[in-house]
Parts: structure tokens; C-alpha cells; sequence
């Protein structure tokens, strides 16, 4: 199979509060963006990589998150949108002739694993789509505009949806025109496919693959990069010596 990797990282990070966009904050001295691309550098089914980053950030992304890291399946770098959609659908236009799936993952999701991606490559295979979602923990209630509760969840069937999120590119692509033709905008790339009677499986997640959104997400972030350093060293240690 050959896949394209769509990052979009355009976003503007203003529930970070903080000078630099979430994307770009040094975490473990890297660029959480940097973090997220490697991720993917050495799938082989992974062709190309397409960041989508803020039209003023090129640069900066192309120097800090791509020469520095060495990465070369990313060859270029596409500008957001108003919109995480616009972002995603700037970066669509860009995947070249070759490419049979699309696979979308936020940038400020740096602890996606080889074994998660994996997963989904194999479910998209019998179905349109494929994406990872984790039972949600807590209880979900829809609020009025009011506060006032309009009704209670059932837990055990919600699901709270993460990326990365899989398609094959001539579904994702018929989705896109279709969502801009009716005016639709949704918050993941999945919505816009189910609503074209797409068939979407859903994989199970990882309460590890957090999005970086708000500042206290970081503290989790660095928290989890020591844990995998930790356990690399241990599997180093147990490596019998040649
Ligand atoms: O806003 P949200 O948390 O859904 O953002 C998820 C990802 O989409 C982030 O990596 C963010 O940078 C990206 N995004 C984008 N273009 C936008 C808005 C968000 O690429 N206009």
C-alpha cells in the first residue's frame, strides 16, 4: 500500500496562551511538530509526509522541524487554511497521482506509535476508513447555551476520536468536494466521509496518543517523552550483547 501522511500543524494554538504556537514549543528540546513527523519516517508503506503549517512558519518548519531531524520523505510544506478542514483539504491537492491512501494526524499528537498506524493500515484495507478512538472515561452530558444539562450520554458506546484517521484517497477526495459543495464543515476528516456513506472502522487508541492543546497538556507531554526514554534504555539493557 502507499500512503501519504497529511499533517496539519496550522493551527493558531490560542488555548496554549503562550508567544509560541503549540506546534512549535521545544519538547525534550525538539519541536513538538518534529516529534509527530519522525514518527513516521520509517514506515515503508509511508511514501511522502505533508506538513501544513501557518503560511508565515514555512520557513521555520522547513529549518527546525524537517532539515534539523533529517527527514526525507518530507519535501515540501503546504500553508493551513482558516479552518482545520481548509488546512487538510490545502494539503489534499498536493498528494501526488501515486498515493492510494491518505492518512491524516495532527501535529501536536507526538505520541502516535508504529503499532497504532499499523493497526489502521491494516483496517482501511476492507472499509473506506479507518480511525483510532479510546472509550471516553467520564461521564458526557450535552449542555444547553443555558448550562443546563439536556441529557446524559450512554459512556459505553462514546468514543472519543483521536488521529491518526486513514482513507483511500479517491473516497477522502469525493468526500472533500462533496462537504465543500454542500457547505459542511466538520472537526475530523471521518465526518465528512460517513456523511457520504462511507464505511468508517473504528481501531482502538491510547489514552498515550494526547493532542497538545492547552499548557497543561505539556507538563503530560514531558512526563511521557521520560517514560519512553526509560523504557527504551530498559529494552537496551536487555539486549543481550553480540
Ligand atoms: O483545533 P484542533 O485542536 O482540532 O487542531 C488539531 C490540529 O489541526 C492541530 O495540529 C492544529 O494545528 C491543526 N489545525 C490546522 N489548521 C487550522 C486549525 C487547526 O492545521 N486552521
Amino acid at each position: 500500500m502507499k500512503v501519504t501522511v497529511l499533517v496539519p500543524a496550522a493551527g493558531s494554538g490560542t488555548r496554549m496562551g503562550k508567544g509560541t504556537k503549540k506546534q512549535f514549543l521545544l519538547l525534550g528540546g525538539m519541536p513538538v511538530l518534529a516529534h509527530t513527523l519522525r514518527r513516521f519516517e520509517d514506515l515503508p508503506e509511508v511514501m511522502e509526509i505533508i506538513p501544513i503549517v501557518p503560511e508565515d512558519e514555512m520557513e521555520h518548519c522547513l529549518e527546525k522541524c524537517v532539515e534539523c531531524q533529517g527527514l526525507k520523505k518530507v519535501r515540501r510544506v503546504v500553508p493551513g487554511g482558516q479552518q482545520r478542514q481548509d488546512s487538510v483539504f490545502n494539503g489534499l491537492r498536493e498528494v501526488g497521482p501515486d498515493a492510494d491512501y491518505v492518512m491524516i494526524h495532527d501535529g501536536v499528537r507526538p505520541f502516535i506509535t508504529k503499532d497504532l498506524i499499523m493497526g489502521l493500515f491494516k483496517a482501511v484495507l476492507s472499509c473506506d476508513g479507518a480511525i483510532l478512538a479510546v472509550l471516553a472515561k467520564d461521564t458526557l452530558k450535552e449542555v444547553g447555551k443555558d448550562f443546563l444539562v439536556k441529557r446524559t450520554l450512554d459512556r459505553r458506546t462514546c468514543y472519543q476520536v483521536q488521529t491518526p484517521q486513514v482513507f483511500s484517497y479517491r473516497k477522502l477526495v469525493e468526500a472533500f468536494e462533496r462537504a465543500y459543495s454542500d457547505g459542511f464543515y466538520g472537526t475530523d476528516e471521518a465526518s465528512l466521509v460517513e456523511r457520504c456513506g462511507g464505511k468508517v472502522r473504528v481501531v482502538t487508541g491510547s489514552y498515550y496518543n494526547i493532542k497538545i492543546t492547552t499548557p497543561e497538556d505539556m507538563v503530560l507531554a514531558e512526563a511521557l517523552l521520560m517514560k519512553e526514554a526509560k523504557e527504551k534504555n530498559q529494552r537496551k539493557r536487555t539486549v543481550p550483547p553480540k
